[in-house]
């Protein structure tokens, strides 16, 4: 039987990170995934790194607004409400975590994270080779009503004098100065300078995922769902044989509770869904930075397969088939914004987002299994979060002091 150090479940951006951290650290490992690195979720997201999403989306907490999510009537979420009977304990969480005490306690937790993210990926690009696929462009939330935008001014100068998170404010002719293909039909901006973006997040997962083979790490293609625990450690099944190791790292982000509940572990991790469709650009439009329609809550994101359009948040379950209902509301709100042409695909991509109540991710050991580690639930941000959840896990695997502590994230809060 082969023997490794350490085993990672999932090759998606957290799970990969983690495997480079923990091989930067001295420790063999294999990486498990039943499809390649970075074809789920780390592939279809809107490829933000966003060192300014500190502040979390919290669930709406007012009554007229809910009833509006609640009966589908605004484009940013949708609701299958033959879910309910098995969502609704976890919405009620996370409506609970939404308090405005809760959602600062969010932040707190998540800042340390948060103000690193690029640091981190930069730190994997540079030996990867892969800082050429980062656009230093950050991104623009854009409105269409001067009331709105008035609005969502007065809560980034909140979000800027508590949590140090950057904007500059945009009128129509600033807005049009930095992205000139979007329409006239806009009031106003609002530039994140911080984040960064990529034009193909799939290849970046999947250019670590090279450097961590280069680096003399294994993958191999199986089923996470054949753990078990051996007599001193773990042992999953591949096509090519078992492999045994001491520890464990459980990354599968939505589908995490394949592998911990049969362990007995009962976390509340609920996903939103989201879509992305890709459109070619009419003539030669262009954009210089994703765009997030803010009004509407879907986002455009200028990706080497062309204008990738993602959606908000669907509540449903995780394995029901697809219903890219959100897709067809805001495709005709984007045409008044960017010249859209035709589809490049013909059937949108459906990703899920991990999310636990306090949407803050589970990272390090399981509080019932030696050599059993978390790193999951990393919500609208896994992308952006890999590196640095990769590092801090690794330090508390390996006995380094952690760089933050990490107790916000830890397995028991549950
Ligand atoms: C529309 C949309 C837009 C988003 N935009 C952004 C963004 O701009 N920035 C950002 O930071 N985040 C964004 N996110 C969130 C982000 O994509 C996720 O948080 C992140 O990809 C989760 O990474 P992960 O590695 O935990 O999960 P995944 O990438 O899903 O990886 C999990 C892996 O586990 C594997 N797996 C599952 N089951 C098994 C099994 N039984 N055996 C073996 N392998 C298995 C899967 O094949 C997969 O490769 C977005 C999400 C969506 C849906």
């Amino acid at each position: 039987m082969l023997r490794t150090d350490v085993i990672v479940l999932g090759a998606g951006m957290v799970g990969v990170s983690a495997a480079l951290h923990l091989q930067q650290r001295g420790r063999s490992v294999v990486l498990v995934d039943r499809r390649g690195p970075g074809e789920e979720t780390s592939y279809g997201n809107a490829g933000l790194i966003q060192r300014e999403g500190v502040v979390p989306y919290p669930f709406p907490r007012d009554i007229a607004l809910l009833a509006r999510y609640a009966f589908n009537q605004l484009p940013e979420s949708n609701l299958h409400w033959s879910a309910l009977p098995r969502i609704a304990p976890w919405l009620l969480r996370y409506w609970r975590a939404s308090t405005p005490a809760e959602v600062a306690k969010t932040a707190r937790g998540a800042r340390p994270l948060v103000e690193r993210c690029i640091i981190e990926h930069e730190a994997l690009m540079a030996p990867a080779g892969l800082l050429g696929l980062v656009r230093r462009t950050g991104y623009m939330r854009v409105y269409r009503s001067a009331s709105a935008l008035e609005d969502a001014l007065d809560k980034q100068r909140v979000d800027r004098e508590v949590y140090g998170v950057n904007f500059e404010p945009l009128d129509a002719a600033k807005v049009a100065a930095l992205e000139p293909h979007l329409k006239d039909t806009i009031a106003g901006g609002i530039l994140m300078p911080d984040p960064v973006s990529v034009s193909d997040p799939g290849a970046l997962v999947n250019g670590y995922a090279t450097l961590f083979e280069q680096r003399g790490g294994r993958f191999e293609q199986a089923d996470a769902r054949s753990l078990e625990a051996g007599r001193d450690g773990w042992i999953i099944g591949t096509p090519r044989g078992p492999i045994a190791a001491a520890a464990v790292v459980l990354a599968l982000g939505p589908w995490s509770d394949d592998v911990f509940r049969p362990l007995g572990y009962r976390f509340p991790l609920g996903i939103k869904r989201g879509y992305h469709q890709h459109f070619k650009a009419l003539g030669n439009a262009t954009l210089n930075r994703p765009v997030l329609d803010a009004e509407f809550g879907y986002l455009l994101a200028p990706m080497t397969r062309g204008i990738r359009l993602t959606t908000g948040a669907e509540f449903a379950l995780r394995d029901a088939p697809p219903t890219p209902v959100q897709l067809a509301r805001v495709t005709p709100l984007a045409r008044d914004i960017f010249p859209l042409g035709e589809k490049a695909e013909p059937a949108p991509w459906l990703g899920r987002r991990p999310c636990l109540p306090d949407m803050l991710p589970i990272i390090g050991p399981a509080p019932s299994h030696r050599g059993l580690w978390f790193n999951f639930g990393h919500h609208h941000l896994g992308f952006t979060l890999g590196p640095v959840a990769g590092r801090l896990l690794a330090e508390m695997m390996t006995g380094e002091k952690p760089f933050t502590d990490p107790s916000p994230y830890r397995a028991e809060r549950f």
